[in-house]
């Protein structure tokens, strides 16, 4: 329908319609760096037909957004063409614009949740991101030694980095934490038995669940004690001739409180040593120093010490790295993981040992980590803190912006995320925003479309902006997002 009330003709529209080369003229030369005459006969067709099969469609679709309302009630065909046509030339426009932008790209975390799975889990430290950027721009020494001029292994430095930080013997590193278990029990039990605690069957989200990954690994679970309780004879009991590895998972992402008993690592492994078979540990988040503020982890040292034969964890839950699945432990099982045919189909790309190695070398230094791996200092950051970064967003905001969203600094609690540490709340502080005009379920979505995307959460009706994994740089552009909606929410 027009703005008058009287429909508008298809066919009508349909003729007014530019051609793809009238449309190529439009788009050519006015930007300075032009596509090709092929992208821009592409994005010409596509956005006229895009524009043709609307109209065919009928109904407010072809005209409400874009036509010229006015002109087609008024029955000006000069203006309808020209407004068509302008209005195609921008569509063209986004699909060139799209087809540069990549899909998967920087969102600002303003949920509180610090290891967010669904939002990429640890930013990477500068020192990582250096080191990916160095790497990726030309060649690299990934598989040569430079001293001996030939070649040479593939992850020596963050091998020697991990057994120095863990205490291990050897170290190896896949692609993940899913692939590490799997590698370690397939290589160590394929075709025989594992003995697991029933507290210990974790399902990690996804498709991660200890029976499912023991049964794809190849080997038989046989589970023994209760979910809250198993002694160290029911392991004893369970172990048999086909018996091939003791396995302890730990329950990251949840905790049975009450009436609880588990193994100590020490009494598994005094047990297992005895029995002549081995015990892996799958340590989850796997932590390499405890940030202050949040409760002790189990760290990576602590298994090797009490004689663990082999470790598993991830890369980019607690240590703050990128994706990976690091394994430590004794060297015999780890040389027989390198020389496992499966090890070539699990093992890491430059880009991220890079990263793993900047990450890690931190570490060397603990209180440098603290400081710089960015999953570690938002997690030890106290509501102080990040109560500051929210009061520097409301000010920038400005009077006015921050009064149409009706804003204010509140106090939060966040989470370690990452199906680590369930129970451990981070008291955090949150920009909470309530605008008359506009519901927090709407504003939500619109932050979710912003330059660039805001993921934020709703508490009590309040769209709330918690800062916690908010980094500086992000506070400009937040603030400018939240003004461009503030016309409209208030
Ligand atoms: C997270 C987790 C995994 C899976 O690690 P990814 O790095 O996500 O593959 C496995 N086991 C435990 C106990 C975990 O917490």
């Amino acid at each position: 329908m027009s703005a008058t009330g009287k429909p508008i003709d298809n066919t009508y529209l349909l003729r007014l319609l530019p051609s793809v080369d009238e449309l190529i003229e439009d788009l050519r030369g006015s930007e300075e760096d032009t596509p090709s005459g092929a992208a821009l006969a592409e994005a010409a067709r596509e956005a006229i037909e895009g524009r043709r099969r609307r109209i065919l469609a009928g109904g407010a679709a072809h005209n409400g957004d874009v036509l010229t309302d006015a002109a087609a009630g008024a029955g000006d065909t000069e203006a309808v063409r020209a407004a068509l046509r302008g209005e195609i030339i921008g569509e063209a426009w986004d699909i060139l614009t799209d087809a540069r932008t990549t899909d998967l790209r920087h969102v600002i975390n303003a949920t509180g949740i610090v290891l967010h799975t669904n939002l990429g889990r640890a930013p990477l430290s500068e020192a990582a991101q250096r080191a990916l950027i160095d790497v990726s721009r030309s060649y690299s020494n990934l598989e040569y030694d430079l001293e001996a001029g030939r070649r040479g292994g593939r992850s020596g430095a963050v091998e020697a980095l991990l057994r120095k930080l863990t205490g291990a013997e050897a170290a190896v590193v896949v692609n993940n934490n899913a692939a590490a278990v799997m590698f370690a029990i397939r290589m160590m039990a394929e075709g025989r038995e594992v003995v697991v605690s029933r507290g210990e069957l974790v399902e990690i989200g996804g498709s991660f669940r200890i029976p499912d990954i023991m049964a794809q690994s190849g080997a038989r679970m046989v589970e023994v004690g209760a979910t809250n309780k198993t002694h160290v004879s029911d392991y004893e009991n369970a172990i048999g001739p086909d018996t091939a590895l003791l396995l302890k998972v730990h329950t990251s992402n949840f905790r049975v409180v009450g009436f609880t008993e588990e193994v100590p690592r020490e009494e598994l492994t005094a047990l297992a040593h005895a029995r002549g078979i081995p015990v892996l540990e799958d340590l989850g988040s796997g932590c390499f120093v405890n940030p202050p503020g949040i409760p002790d982890e189990p760290t990576v040292a602590a298994s090797v010490e009490a004689g663990v034969d082999l470790i598993t964890l991830s890369g980019d839950k607690l240590l703050g790295g990128p994706q990976a699945g690091i394994i430590v432990g004794k060297a015999a099982w780890v040389d027989r993981l390198k020389k496992h045919p499966m090890m070539r189909a699990l093992r890491l790309d430059k880009l991220t040992l890079a990263a793993l190695e900047a990450t890690l070398r931190a570490y060397l230094d603990p209180e440098r980590a603290m400081r710089e791996v960015p999953a570690l200092r938002m997690l030890a950051e106290d509501a102080t803190a990040t109560g500051a970064r929210a009061e520097a967003l409301l000010t920038t905001l400005g009077k006015e912006a921050a009064q149409k969203l009706s804003a204010e600094v509140i106090d939060t609690t966040g989470r370690v995320g990452g199906g680590a540490m369930p129970l451990a709340e981070l008291k955090s502080r949150a920009l909470a925003l309530s605008p008359q005009n506009i519901s927090a379920d709407r504003l939500d979505a619109l932050l979710r479309e912003a330059g660039p995307p805001v993921v934020a959460r709703i508490h009590e009706d309040r769209l709330l902006i918690d800062m916690r994994c908010v980094i500086d740089d992000e506070i400009g552009q937040l603030a400018e997002i939240l003004k461009g909606l503030a016309d409209q929410a208030g």
